[in-house]
């Protein structure tokens, strides 16, 4: 089990999978005023980096599940680099439909809300883990600027504008699904270079590696493409931000 091969690659150095920066990550945890001994899950938990400086800076205990075999073993690197290896765990596994035995005080799914079918299956799938008073974390794009056309919409690599809905929109849906929002930390556009610029170098290197490999040709035409396609639609229309939702 895995996810497309091209996210393997280019996401091979990555820490973290999503515009969020290691500040704003420590700056979401002190938000949330993590307890020592809390219980974290995180559905879509890439290489474990919330989970593992978490767990470092305020005690908290969890676990990751991500499809991925390379983010997840590298999660489990960066646990023991850490040495909180005792406190968190991942799983290769696939989370769709994952409900965790012991409920969690945080229940997160940061930029993989199609694990749940959506941000509202998501938030639903989340709460079957969570216990009474728990916080959910949600990780999601929303436009800055509506994209004035489906083309445009295309290019930020979203299958249409009603994909994402603009900042006040997304958190009133919270709202509609009986959640109040309790905090937010917000991506910048620098954030997003973080996510996406890095990828180019690791693209760069990938190629000079494995010039041979039949997949080559793709990330000779990704790398290529991707400065240019990133800046005119992503960086211009695309927020993204986490969300921490507490049922009403
Ligand atoms: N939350 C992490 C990773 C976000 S990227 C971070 O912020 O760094 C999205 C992640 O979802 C990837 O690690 C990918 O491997 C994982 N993923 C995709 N589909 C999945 C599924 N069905 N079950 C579990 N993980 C999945």
């Amino acid at each position: 089990m895995d996810i497309p091969r091209i996210f393997n690659i280019t996401e091979s150095a990555h820490r973290i999978h999503n515009p969020i920066t290691p500040e704003k990550l420590a700056t979401l945890g002190a938000a949330l005023r993590l307890q020592p001994g809390a219980q974290v899950l995180d559905l879509g938990s890439g290489s474990g980096e919330m989970l593992c400086t978490w767990a470092r800076d305020h005690g908290v205990i969890g676990t990751g599940i991500d499809m991925s075999p390379l983010f997840t073993e590298q999660a489990k690197r960066r646990a023991v680099e850490l040495g909180v290896a005792d406190q968190v765990r991942f799983i290769h596994g696939d989370a769709a439909g994952y409900v965790s035995d012991e409920k969690a005080c945080v229940a997160a799914c940061v930029g993989a809300t199609w694990i749940g079918g959506g941000v509202g299956g998501t938030i639903e799938l989340l709460a079957r883990s969570l216990r009474a008073g728990g916080i959910i974390l949600i990780g999601e794009p929303y436009w800055r600027q509506f994209p004035p056309t489906e083309d445009v919409a295309k290019g930020c690599l979203a299958n249409s504008i009603s994909d994402f809905l603009k900042l006040p929109e997304l958190l009133a849906s919270f709202g509609r699904l009986g959640y109040d929002v309790v905090e937010m930390v917000l991506a910048d556009q620098d954030g997003w270079d973080r996510y996406e610029a890095a990828k180019w170098l690791t693209m760069r290197c990938w190629l000079e590696a494995n010039s041979d490999d039949e997949f080559a040709k793709e990330v000779r035409a990704q790398l290529a493409s991707e400065p240019e396609r990133y800046t005119t639609y992503t960086r211009e229309y695309l927020g993204w931000g986490v969300f921490a939702l507490m049922a009403r």
